[in-house]
């Protein structure tokens, strides 16, 4: 089923608590906002989900199982952590190629989500030419190439204009009108409480509040 379940991880590294006993669901069929100021652990949380680092202590699933444990990945869950990692060198159309490829995935879906990005119509240029709006999107593209059930975004809004960030928030509600479990970090609490249907705010590497945005408004 399409959910992550994130239970009593705890993190350090060195002297840094990063991750204090962090504890939340994502439920399918809802946009679940991950908001908290810079430190707080959300980037840490999403790369232990991914199998990126390791925790010291709890446990997280992706459908129930360690992402690790995954055959093809990317078909379970997508994931935009860092746009600023991609192959410079390489076209939209290429990378995206080559990430499928590196997955035992093919290439039938490249086109289609370049589409569903909006990047089609300068899919056969440099990546490393793109602002940081067109690596967002394409990072979201390499994030549906599975088609899977699961999402996890990091910041998505961080360098787009006004009418991408409404095109993302469109995104990301259709994304979840579509049953996806969808988990979207940041700082910014106006940034996600038009688009959320769930909410998880933390600090300091814990949840100091997890709340369906409608409750949240009837309670303010
Ligand atoms: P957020 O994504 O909410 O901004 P992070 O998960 O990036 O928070 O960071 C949580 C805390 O862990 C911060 O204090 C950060 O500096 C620290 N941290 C994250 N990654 C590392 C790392 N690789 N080495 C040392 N400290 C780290
Ligand atoms: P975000 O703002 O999205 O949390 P960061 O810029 O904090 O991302 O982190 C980017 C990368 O740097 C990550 O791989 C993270 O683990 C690492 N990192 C973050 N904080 C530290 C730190 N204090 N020392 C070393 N590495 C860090």
């Amino acid at each position: 089923q399409a959910t992550i379940e994130v239970n009593g991880l705890r993190k350090r590294f060195g002297p840094t608590l990063a991750l204090d006993g962090m504890s939340f669901t994502v439920r399918p069929g809802q946009v679940t906002g991950f908001v908290g100021p810079n430190g707080a652990g959300k980037s840490t949380t999403m790369r232990v989900i991914l199998g990126l680092d390791a925790a010291d202590e709890g446990h997280a699933l992706v459908g129930g199982q360690p992402y690790v444990s995954l055959r093809r990945p990317l078909t379970h869950v997508g994931a935009l952590l860092d746009a600023g990692a991609l192959q410079p060198g390489r076209t939209a159309r290429d990378h995206l190629l080559w990430l499928a490829h590196s997955q035992g995935l093919d290439g039938r879906r490249v086109d289609e989500v370049l589409q569903q990005v909006g990047l089609r119509s300068v899919a056969r240029r440099r990546a490393g030419g793109f602002s940081l709006g067109m690596r967002q999107r394409l990072g979201v593209a390499a994030a549906l190439l599975g088609d899977p059930p699961v999402l996890m975004l990091d910041e998505p809004v961080n360098g787009l204009d006004p009418e991408g960030i409404v095109w993302m928030r469109g995104l990301l509600r259709s994304l979840a009108a579509d049953g996806r479990a969808v988990l979207v970090s940041s700082h910014l609490m106006r940034e996600l409480e038009d688009t959320a249907d769930h909410l998880v705010v933390v600090g300091k590497g814990r949840v100091i509040a997890d709340a369906d945005v409608t409750d949240l408004i009837a309670a303010a």
